[in-house]
């Protein structure tokens, strides 16, 4: 039986990357169903990653009356204590964007030595079905954070972390989608729930 599934990410590059690494996960065994235009944006008020990413797949759930699966994920820097972690999106102030926040991060970590730039991305997936029952998992990819912005590719803090697992020292920013998936703290949640939705079936 195929499931049919909402994506409740408003982020368009987040839900890019589930859709990607659901349908590998996945195949003829899901249907992706884009996010309505007309849902607000959730306001992501939860003190934790789980919590905001149940408050996305309910508020899409109840929406569509379909299942959804949402994420929820943050930058979590040593040296600063696992800031911004779940604050990453808005790191910078109101009207943060992508650049904004990797120049706050940058400045932050200025002086900071290498051996102490130590960060992870981790992620929680959750899928949220009418019937109530949830499936939830957490992904997490170590790194670092190098002092200048490298590649074009990928979105967020991409361009400054360096996974450990690259054996060539890449940013995110700097490899393709499908590698950087395959280590990615969403990579590895979105796999992991997909595994558990496979077993349900
Ligand atoms: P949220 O999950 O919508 O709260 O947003 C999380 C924020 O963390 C994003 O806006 C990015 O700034 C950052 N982030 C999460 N995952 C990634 C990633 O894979 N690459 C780069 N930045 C990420």
């Amino acid at each position: 039986m195929t499931l049919r599934l909402v994506v409740a990410s408003a982020n368009p590059d987040k839900a890019q990357e589930i859709a990607d690494i659901l349908r590998t996960a996945l195949g003829d065994g899901v249907e992706l169903v884009a996010r309505p235009g007309d849902v607000p944006d959730v306001d992501e008020t939860g003190d934790t990653l789980e919590d905001n990413a149940r408050l996305k797949a309910i508020a899409l759930r109840d929406a569509t009356g379909l299942a959804a699966i949402a994420d929820d994920s943050g930058l979590e820097v040593d040296a600063l204590d696992g800031r911004p972690g779940v604050h990453s999106a808005r790191y910078s102030g109101p009207g943060a964007t992508y650049a904004s926040n990797v120049e706050k991060l940058l400045g932050e970590l200025e002086g900071v030595p290498d051996a102490r730039r130590g960060a992870q991305f981790r992620a929680v997936v959750m899928v949220v079905f009418p019937d109530g029952r949830e499936v939830s998992a957490e992904g997490v990819v170590r790194g670092r954070i190098i002092d200048a912005p490298r590649g074009d590719g990928g979105f967020g803090y991409d361009p400054v972390f360096v996974p450990d697992e690259d054996p060539e020292g890449r940013t995110f920013g700097e490899m393709g989608d499908g590698f950087k998936h395959s280590i990615s703290h969403r990579g590895r949640a979105v796999r992991a729930v997909a595994a558990q939705l496979a077993a349900l079936r």
